[in-house]
């Protein structure tokens, strides 16, 4: 575990900075979001950009926000857990948001899966952003195959499928790079943090997808060095 801290220190040398940038810019922007707000109910029939406005405020802050969470890893706590618990408690997470795209989200857990030592909040993180994407490549919705197994080399994987757009291959090369998305509302940051997270963890993730049918996602993190494994 000292050796994990060590390593996603030295990772989060550049979160640290964007995270001091992303403190200074949020409070200016809430106050700019609070007149604008005030400016729109006065005067919001008359001059109707003032909604443009607002909602490209929240957007400098919704990517302002997830640019702080690069800076996370320096907060780590870790600890021994099942990922069945963590999946658990996202697909609840994510549930709402679910159902209102028409998605079932199935998750299966299979026998003897060895507990994972983690920092559990941010292992959420990575599947809500992983699941996420699935429940947003399916616009007329679907569902998403959420498999937790163990490799022939005993550690835990996870695979997260889809059924969705799939991922063209020359948007392939360019996954994980900082703000590339294809969505009107994207940030294109979740993958980066994803995988910044699962490398601090020393685990892997890997993705494979076909266009036009589907795409996996496929996780695996060492399994933890327990008397409560199985060896
Ligand atoms: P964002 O979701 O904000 O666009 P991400 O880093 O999470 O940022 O994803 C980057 C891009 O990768 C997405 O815009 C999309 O083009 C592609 N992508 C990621 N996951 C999937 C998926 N499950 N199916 C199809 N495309 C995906
Ligand atoms: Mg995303």
């Amino acid at each position: 575990a000292e050796e994990m801290i060590v390593k996603s220190e030295k990772l989060s040398v550049i979160g640290q900075l964007a995270a001091g940038v992303a403190h200074e810019i949020r409070n200016p922007l809430t106050s700019l979001r609070g007149f604008t707000q005030l400016l729109q109910k006065d005067l919001g029939s008359r001059y109707p950009y003032l909604e443009i406005m607002l909602s490209e405020l929240d957007r400098i802050n919704q990517i302002v926000n997830e640019f702080m969470t690069l800076a996370k890893p320096h907060l780590v706590h870790f600890e021994t857990v099942g990922l069945k618990g963590i999946i658990g408690s996202v697909i609840t997470l994510l549930e709402t948001q679910a159902i209102l795209n028409n998605v079932t989200i199935l998750s299966r857990c299979g026998d003897s899966v060895p507990l994972v030592r983690c920092d559990s909040n941010q292992l959420k993180q990575v599947f809500v952003n992983v699941i996420k994407n699935a429940i947003e490549a399916m616009p007329g919705g679907g569902q998403v195959d959420i498999d937790i197994s163990v490799r022939p080399n005993g550690d835990p994987l996870i695979s997260i499928q889809d059924y969705g757009l799939g991922i063209p291959e020359d948007v392939v090369r360019r996954l994980g790079e900082p703000f590339f998305t294809t969505k009107a509302h994207g940030t294109g940051l979740g993958l980066m943090i994803c995988h910044r997270i699962i490398e601090a963890h020393q685990g892997t993730m890997g993705i494979s997808s076909e266009s036009g049918y589907g795409t996996t996602v496929e996780i695996s993190l060492p399994a933890a060095d327990d008397d409560r494994n199985p060896r």
